[in-house]
This record gives structure tokens, C-alpha cells and sequence, in this order.
């Protein structure tokens, strides 16, 4: 069972580690995410949102050229189709309406790239609520369209100027900010990572991936699941909300793509369960790659949602017990994998997407499988990337 237990953990990951001053924020949440989210208002809201804003249900689209390449049935599940153009709105209109039920103000949110940044200003502007982004100075300067975005949609971003001044600092500084602003400010976490109940919220929000997906293979395929199912994971929110319904049905593979970086014994990697070790971060207990003494280690990702020192608690428990397959994903291979994907079927994917697509070159299927990859985002924010790089 794929389940989180009632102090937050799946097997031996996950759970709350925060300082005390976190105690009470956590603790508000921790009481009423579940009632909230169950009550018939919320789900009405949440699922008309979804609908008419996001543009739910994303379609599941057969890829015929490409499962010729490969030899398998291969469909694809189309959140780069998601307004904003990744699968991140799905979390951040979940938690605002969440927010906003808890009768909270004010949002913060820490990000890296911006795209969870980006979401979330969004649907601030959307609800009309105050919203502050935490981004590291450097991620700043090196994100420059994606802060504009979210100065456009309202939202002021403040650089974390302590540290390496990338995403660890911006988390720091939102925590700070939550500590000190309990009462009317609700902290928006963009992946399925940080203290319970968060990975398991965010997951929950996730899951209307595999719940439509569910259907749409039933209408398709005559059965509602796939022989494999394949996911990038950063911290594993996109990967989490494709695997949800299928956590307990053993006759699908969950197939979890990792950034290997320059290489995994590079030392310019992101691929957590190769090189990783128990430890805290961000919160929760889970993998993490950590120096001998226990200091996190900056990953390199040639995509920055893949570029994360660690990975959620829920795929840190599916790779130890097994039910999870992990395959790691050089930076070359997956911009190969994302040139592939743009000439046969038209579709130029986020870089992090294209991981997931390189995999079909290194895991083993039968011809008749059904495969599902979830094309967590579109390419057009990496344009920039693509042409550095300029092998097509
Ligand atoms: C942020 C992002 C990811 C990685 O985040 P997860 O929480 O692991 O899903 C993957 N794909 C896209 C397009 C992203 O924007």
C-alpha cells in the first residue's frame, strides 16, 4: 500500500520536521486540509476551475509515429495543454482555494525557475489575493522572462540574497516570512516535498492526471490502465499525481525519470535515488544527495524543474520498496529525446518532459504494451535552451 500513514510517512520517508515556530501554521493545515478538501463547496469550486480555467480534461492523445519508432502503444497525456502550459496550475488552484477557505490573505511561494512561481501568481490574480515570491538573486538574473511574468500578473518578487542565492535561500526566506506572518498568509509548496501534509496534499490535487487518464484509456484501450506508466520527477508532483490511482495495481509499471545531468558519477547530476542518502530537507525526511557531514549538494539539471538536490517522500519509498522502476536521464539524451518527440509527432515538450521520453531507450516493454508518458509541460520556455544547445 501506497499510503501515507497519520503522522505523514510512507514507509520510512516523509513525517514533519520543521522548527517549532512552524508548529502552528503546520499544525492548522495539517487539521483541516482533509475536511476541506472532502466538502462538496470545495470540490465544485476546485473541479469548475479545473474545467473552465485550466482546460480539463487534458486530452490523451494516441502518438502513432512515435510508437512505430518504438514499437509499443504509446499515448501521451497532455499537460502541456494546461493554461500556463504545465501541470503545476493543478496544485496551485487546489491550495489557493484551499487558502482562501482557511480565510487566509496573503500567499508566498519560493521558487527556483519561476514556473511554480509563475502558477502561482496566477491564480492570485485569478482569486485576487496579495502574493509575494521568494526567488534567489542569482535564479533571478538567470530567469529574467519569468520574473517580468510574475511582476505582470501582480504578484512582487523578492530576492533571497543569504547563501548560493538559488532555491534553498528562497525556501529559507518564505519559511521566515510564514513564521512570522501566520495568521493570514498561506505558504503555496509547488512540488509533492516539504513537511506533512504537503506531499500528500499536493499529491491529492495531482491525482486528477491518472483519474482522468483512468477514463480515457477505458474509452480507448477497453480497459482503464496502462502496462507502464512514465514520469519525469524534480520533486515529483507530475510523476505522484500520474501514478495516484495506480499506486495499488501491480500489473502497471511506474516508470520515475530522473536527471542524471552530465552523467551520474559527473558530479553535475540531479539523480537522487543513484546518489542520494537519507536525510531532512525542505521538512520531511527523504533522499537526498548530501556531502559525508550531511550538506546538500547543488544538483546540475540541463532542465531547471529537474535541477533538485532531492526527491518527494512518496518516491523515495517507491524506490526502496521496490514499486517504483528509476531510470536517470543524461541532459544530451533527453534533448535528443525532446527533438524526436517535436519531428514525429509535432509537439516540442518541456525539457523536464523530454526525460521522460528518453527512458523509452532504457527500460525493456513488450510490443503490445500500453505505455502512458506524461507530457508534464510544453517547450516554449525553453526555447532559449534549445538553441543554445542547437543540434537539430
Ligand atoms: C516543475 C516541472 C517539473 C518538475 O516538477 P515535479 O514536481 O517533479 O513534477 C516537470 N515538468 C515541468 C514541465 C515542470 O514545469
Amino acid at each position: 500500500m501506497i499510503k501515507v500513514d497519520e503522522h505523514g510517512f510512507y514507509g520510512n520517508y516523509g513525517g514533519a520536521y520543521i522548527p517549532e515556530m512552524l508548529y502552528p501554521n503546520i499544525e492548522e493545515l495539517r487539521e483541516n486540509y482533509e475536511a476541506i478538501m472532502e466538502s462538496g463547496e470545495f470540490k465544485q469550486e476546485f473541479q469548475t476551475l479545473l474545467r473552465d480555467y485550466v482546460g480539463r480534461p487534458t486530452p490523451l492523445f494516441f502518438a502513432q509515429r512515435l510508437s512505430e519508432k518504438h514499437k509499443a502503444r504509446i499515448y501521451l497525456k497532455r499537460e502541456d495543454l494546461c493554461h500556463t502550459g504545465a501541470h503545476k496550475v493543478n496544485n496551485t488552484i487546489g491550495q489557493i482555494i484551499l487558502a482562501k477557505k482557511l480565510g487566509k490573505k496573503r500567499i508566498i511561494a519560493e521558487t527556483g525557475a519561476g514556473q511554480h512561481g509563475v502558477a502561482t501568481a496566477t491564480v492570485c490574480a485569478l482569486m485576487g489575493m496579495e502574493c509575494t515570491v521568494y526567488m534567489g538573486e542569482v535564479d533571478m538574473a538567470r530567469q529574467k522572462p519569468n520574473v517580468e511574468r510574475m511582476r505582470i500578473l501582480g504578484a512582487e518578487v523578492v530576492p533571497a540574497t543569504s547563501g548560493s542565492k538559488t532555491l534553498k535561500d528562497a525556501t529559507n526566506e518564505a519559511m521566515r516570512q510564514w513564521i512570522n506572518n501566520p495568521v493570514d498568509t498561506h505558504y503555496i509548496i509547488g512540488s509533492v516535498v516539504g513537511p506533512h501534509p504537503y506531499p500528500e496534499m499536493v499529491a491529492r490535487f495531482q491525482s486528477v492526471i491518472s483519474e482522468e487518464i483512468k477514463i480515457q484509456l477505458q474509452e480507448k484501450e477497453g480497459r482503464d490502465y496502462p502496462d507502464l506508466i512514465i514520469a519525469c520527477v524534480g520533486g515529483g508532483s507530475n510523476a505522484a499525481g500520474a501514478f495516484y490511482h495506480y499506486y495499488n495495481r501491480p500489473e502497471v509499471r511506474l516508470v520515475a525519470v530522473e536527471a542524471a545531468g552530465l552523467g551520474v558519477t559527473s558530479g553535475k547530476s540531479a539523480a537522487t535515488t543513484v546518489l542520494g542518502k537519507p536525510g531532512i530537507l525542505h521538512g520531511s525526511r527523504t533522499l537526498l544527495m548530501q556531502t559525508e557531514d550531511g550538506q546538500v549538494v547543488e544538483p546540475h539539471s540541463i532542465s531547471a524543474g529537474l535541477d533538485y538536490p532531492g526527491i518527494g517522500p512518496v518516491h523515495a519509498h517507491l524506490f526502496e520498496s521496490g514499486r517504483g522502476e528509476f531510470v536517470a536521464v543524461e541532459d544530451e539524451q533527453a534533448m535528443r529525446a525532446g527533438i524526436e518527440l517535436s519531428r514525429l509527432e509535432g509537439i516540442i515538450p518541456a525539457i523536464e518532459s523530454a526525460h521522460a521520453f528518453s527512458a523509452l531507450n532504457q527500460i525493456k516493454y513488450k510490443s503490445d504494451d500500453v505505455i502512458v508518458i506524461n507530457l508534464s509541460g510544453r517547450g516554449d520556455k525553453d526555447l532559449e535552451t534549445y538553441i543554445k544547445w542547437g543540434n537539430y
